[in-house]
């Protein structure tokens, strides 16, 4: 057996499993930010093996999912212009826009829509297209940013003049303080995302230890890691601490990746942010900063987000905030199925309703 099936290994899970079940006293609602981290509990089952008394709540970190109504209708107003080419990553152009549009339906319907493995695809596209403005939707956490930064410092060095970005980054610190701040969410344990802790380490998430009082433990995707955390979790309730932990340290380090850190903040600068569901978060996204303006999207092509209807019936925003379960959506496996998604978490592969219909076995 390899180190990496270890963290899949049956009787090392039971071994955590029966470590939780014989120390757990009390409820304990947890939240796991990252949607790979809902895939992975619900892909291994885990959820049926563990006791009752553990609520699991999903949260905001499936960027495609938190991306904003009025941001999806921007996508789609950009798709509209016989000027531009709009170059994206394959999960965004499903997501439904106000009235029901997406961009893959608008690709159907004749406009220029490029879906790209990578962002340094986009700068190949430009070249190829010196006549068009080629724009780059910029949708993802601090995991994502540095590649795209990259991408612009390269834009820069080709001496490209047709390429931009349109930048919704999204930075996860601030969402979690949003929601730890919200009494209605009863947070009682955090898992933290994996990959943005690659970038990020542990650092910005001390305040949720020490101003909200919860135990934070950054972990893997294997099944092991995800038991292995709630062990913590639970260990550090008993013992009336909180602490931030790095439990994944074959990936992340304490101080995270200052190199893509630097790149980040070298091209982008911090701005309010809107969230699907949460609405605006002060300092929870990224723009271009000044240096960096030539290649904005909203400056040079004057766009301006608007408000706009939310989707009708979807209930993203709750199930973004763990307020409420997927499959207690009306619409879970009805109207809604990731064949004919209606919100975004229904469409994203790191979605927690995909994630529920995919892989929740006691619907
Ligand atoms: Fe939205 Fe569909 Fe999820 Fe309901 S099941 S919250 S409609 S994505």
């Amino acid at each position: 057996m390899s180190i990496l099936d270890k963290f899949s290994d049956p009787a090392l899970c039971k071994t955590l499993l029966d470590k939780i079940h014989a120390e757990l006293k009390d409820e304990l609602r947890f939240m796991e930010v990252c949607g790979t981290h809902t895939v992975s509990i619900f892909r291994s089952g885990l959820h049926t093996l563990l006791p009752d008394k553990i609520i699991h709540l999903s949260g905001p970190g499936c960027p495609v999912c938190v991306t904003h109504d009025s941001e999806v209708a921007l996508f789609l107003e950009l798709a509209a212009r016989d000027d531009v080419i709009v170059t994206t990553f394959g999960d965004l152009i499903r997501v439904p826009g106000p009235g029901g549009g997406n961009l893959k339906k608008a690709q159907a319907e004749g406009a220029r829509v490029s879906v790209i493995y990578s962002p340094m695809d986009a700068l190949t596209i430009a070249k190829e297209n010196p006549d068009a403005k080629v724009v780059f939707l910029g949708v993802g956490f601090e995991t994502t940013a540095p590649t795209v930064a990259a991408t612009l410092q390269m834009a820069r060095r080709m001496g490209l003049d047709n390429f931009l970005v349109l930048s919704f980054h999204k930075l996860v610190p601030p969402a979690i303080r949003a929601l730890g701040s919200d009494p209605e969410i009863r947070l009682q344990g955090l898992i933290m995302p994996g990959h943005v802790s690659t970038i990020v380490g542990i650092e910005p998430y001390q305040f949720i230890a020490k101003e909200f009082g919860l135990p934070a433990v950054v972990t893997g995707f294997d099944p092991l890691d995800v038991l292995q955390s709630l062990l913590e979790i639970i260990r550090q309730r008993n013992e009336g601490r909180a602490e931030v932990v790095n439990l994944y340290t074959r990936a992340v380090h304490d101080i995270g990746n200052p190199r893509a850190v630097e790149i980040m903040n070298e091209v982008f600068t911090e701005a309010d942010a809107l969230w699907r569901g949460i609405g605006m978060i002060p300092g929870s996204g990224l723009v271009l900063s000044e240096a960096y303006e030539q290649y904005d999207a909203m400056k040079q092509l004057g766009l301006e987000l608007k408000e706009v209807k939310p989707l009708a019936g979807c209930r993203c925003g709750d199930i973004l905030k763990g307020k409420m379960a997927p499959n207690k959506c009306p619409l879970f496996g009805k109207a809604c199925t990731p064949a004919k998604p209606v919100g975004p978490c229904m469409v994203s592969t790191e979605g927690s309703c995909a994630a529920y219909f995919k892989y929740h076995t006691d619907l």
